[in-house]
């Protein structure tokens, strides 16, 4: 991947491209300037897939260059990276969004290798999907791997934080190609989406989950399935009552089953998705919001959606004991979930303090590597029956 770090601050910019260098993968270009930045952009001499950019910097700022960058179409993402508030960077934010220059995230000064490995997640999800370097294929060819049933569902279990009780499991598909290994949903999602293929991906995931439920506790009443809904997929109700159907059918209780939707589109996309999920909450069926946070929604829409959980997502998650500025947004969502009645999930969370402050600060459940990575469903099923509520 190409990186192009643009800071005038030489140590930051040292800093970084080390850090990324010991990560792999990419190739990365400096520049101490924004100007510098824009021509080496603009002579194409080096076009790079995610740019990390500094706000604060003379000259030609960070702001400045995001308009720059929108008017060029600069069509790879872009990081921030700030010592400032976080309300600069939500402003910042906002500002990219209407160059449709496409953030994927921000990172603190000093960056450490854990926000890039929280953040990494998100170019890698970019990665899969736009990059014309990825893995590719054709409509037939995923509609065929659907037919011939390359996709398994891993599973990650969700615990309550007060009790360590696990409450249920999240299924997250994965594409085992055969010639490509196990691929995760980053590298396919978003072209199955584009191909309207997504559908029929989402009805072999809850095939799958009911399948395997059956092989653990999960087929007892109150452990909860998780299944992730493209919003695409929630502009049509013939097919969310085809999934539904799927579910009572095979003898589930609706309560048990929980539809994640992810924050990006849910609240800009309005009436359809809305009818849809009030809908899916007179059945039974309870609603999460994913990834909450990223996108930077406006909270006060939240009310208006029947969300049963609200999943803060793990960039907030991670470092959330001691950084300052991730604590403000946590504690907001704390108090909105609390004040919509939605249970509060910390998704992502890989560290023992963060834990500790996460349950103490009365948050309800909580998901990460250090509870359990997502599994396959036997090795799931071998878990749950050793876990002994000790993590
Ligand atoms: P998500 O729903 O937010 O799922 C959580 C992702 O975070 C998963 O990545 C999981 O492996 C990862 N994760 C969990 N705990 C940690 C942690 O402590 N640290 C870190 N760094 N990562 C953690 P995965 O499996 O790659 O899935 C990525 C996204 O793909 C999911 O995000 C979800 O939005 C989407 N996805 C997965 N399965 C499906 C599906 O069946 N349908 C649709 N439409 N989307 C899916
Ligand atoms: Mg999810
Ligand atoms: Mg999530």
């Amino acid at each position: 991947m190409k990186a192009l770090i643009v800071d005038d601050d030489h140590f930051s910019l040292k800093l970084l491209a080390s850090q990324l260098r010991q990560r792999g993968g990419y190739v990365i270009e400096s520049c101490d300037s924004a100007e510098h930045a824009l021509e080496l952009i603009r002579s194409k001499a080096f076009y790079p897939d995610i740019i990390f950019l500094d706000l604060n910097m003379p000259g030609m700022d960070g702001p400045e260059l995001i308009g720059l960058l929108g008017k060029m179409e600069y069509r790879g993402g872009l990081v921030l990276v700030s010592g400032y508030s976080k309300r600069i960077l939500h402003a910042t934010v906002e500002l990219s969004k209407e160059h449709q220059v496409s953030i994927l995230g921000y990172l603190e000064k000093p960056v450490s290798p854990a926000q890039l490995d929280a953040l990494s997640q998100n170019w890698r999800l970019l990665d899969g999907n736009e990059r014309d370097n990825a893995f590719f294929f054709t409509r037939a060819e995923f509609m065929a791997a659907i037919a011939n049933r390359e996709f398994v569902n891993h599973y990650q279990p969700k615990i309550s934080l007060s009790d360590n009780r696990v409450t249920g499991v999240e299924a997250l598909v994965r594409w085992m190609h055969p010639e490509h290994g196990l691929m995760g949903p980053g590298q396919f999602i978003s072209l199955a989406e584009q191909y309207g293929c997504i559908n029929a991906l989402t009805r072999l995931v809850v095939e799958n989950a009911l399948q395997d439920r059956r092989r653990w506790k999960g087929d007892e009443a109150g452990f909860s399935m998780s299944i992730n809904i493209s919003m695409l997929s929630l502009s049509s109700m013939e097919f969310m009552d085809g999934i539904c159907r799927q579910i009572t059918e095979s003898g589930c209780a609706p309560e048990d089953f929980i539809f994640e939707v992810t924050e990006s589109r849910t609240l800009d996309d309005q009436r359809q998705p809305l009818e849809i999920m009030i809908r899916l909450k007179l059945q039974g069926f309870r609603l999460a919001i994913d990834d909450f946070g990223t996108v930077y929604s406006n909270l006060s829409k939240l009310k208006d959606y029947p969300f049963d959980e609200l999943k803060l997502d793990r960039s907030f998650i991670d470092g959330v004991s001691t950084a300052k500025s991730k604590f403000g947004f946590y504690h907001a969502c704390l108090a909105l979930a609390g004040e919509y009645d939605m249970t509060l999930v910390a998704e992502g969370i890989e560290n023992r303090q963060d834990l500790m402050f996460l349950k103490e600060s009365g948050c309800d459940l909580g998901q990460g590597y250090l509870i359990a990575r997502p599994m396959a469903a036997e090795a799931l099923g071998k878990w749950l029956a050793e876990y002994r509520g000790v993590i």
